[in-house]
């Protein structure tokens, strides 16, 4: 059976975030401290999947209890989904041949950004294409959703496993534009759709006051507010949602808070470090 492995929940600036002087990361321990969203799968014969390219990839692979990628799969271009890309080369860990899965958009980019390109020139990376995919046991479907694409498009990914399927949707702008784009009225009838037992969803913010003064839409996200009034309480045949990508802000990092209690009192959950889903 293929084990999937959260590597990280932060959003792109990790926990703490550079220079924030507030409390949310200057009261921190380094117990506290939290990587870019990644998720590492291990399918039935061995072979490993990682979502997402961070530069805490040291401490991830340690999480995951694997030395080494087999396959890398990227959602988007933004800072904390790629920022781990070098580690892969000559400095670091030497990687040959290695399959980057992402979409043509994604590969554009790649190509056309010279600290990259010498990774394809070098063999570590050999680009490969998004959409259905199987490895071993699990099958990895891609998903195009609307998010702000300065630099590339953006995929979300479903793992499906023999037992379970699991949706890995880190970034959106807003639920109107991803409900939009699949032509569904809710989030639920879109998960029903997707048949999917489990989802990593977007929970960048707990509401737009953490922004203080920032625009919202310079850094739109759904907030977990607005997904927990669109979904309200779990009801039977509902996947289990785990909130994911929090920004350094965000109260739901405190367990004991009511911004974290109210996701536990509806049935849904915020993702943690180190959990796992036997696909
Ligand atoms: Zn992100
Ligand atoms: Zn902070
Ligand atoms: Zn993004």
């Amino acid at each position: 059976m293929a084990t999937l492995t959260v590597l990280g929940i932060a959003q792109d600036g990790g926990r703490p975030q550079p220079g924030c002087q507030r409390p949310c990361c200057q009261d921190l321990s380094p117990a506290d401290y939290r990587s870019p969203v990644s998720l590492g799968v291990k399918t039935e014969n061995g072979t490993t999947i990682l979502i997402e390219a961070t530069r805490d990839l040291g401490r991830q692979l340690i999480t995951f209890g694997e030395p080494n990628i087999d396959h890398l799969f990227l959602t988007h271009a933004h800072l904390g989904h790629v920022d781990g890309l070098g580690l892969f080369g000559r400095e670091t860990m030497s990687a040959r041949g290695i399959p980057l899965h992402s979409s043509s958009s994604m590969q554009n980019l790649i190509k056309s950004t010279p600290a990259w390109a010498l990774l394809l020139e070098q063999g570590v990376f050999e680009l490969t294409e998004i959409g259905h995919v199987e490895i071993d046991d699990v099958v990895i479907e891609s998903i195009p959703i609307p998010h702000r694409a300065e630099l590339s498009d953006m995929h979300a990914f479903v793992l499906r496993g023999k037992k379970h399927s699991v949706l890995f949707l880190p970034d959106h702008d807003s639920w109107e534009q991803t409900l939009a784009a699949h032509n569904v009225p809710s989030i639920r009838e879109w998960l029903k759709g997707l048949e999917i037992t489990h989802a990593f969803l977007d929970g960048t913010f707990w509401s737009g006051d953490e922004l203080q003064g920032r625009d919202m839409s310079v850094v739109p996200h759904p907030t977990i507010q607005d997904s927990l009034s669109r979904l309200g309480e779990r009801q039977s045949g509902d996947p289990e949602i785990h909130f994911t990508h929090f920004n350094h802000t965000n109260p739901v990092y405190q367990e004991g808070g009511s911004e974290y209690q109210k996701i536990i009192q509806l049935g849904w959950s915020v993702s943690t470090e180190g959990q796992r889903v036997n696909l």
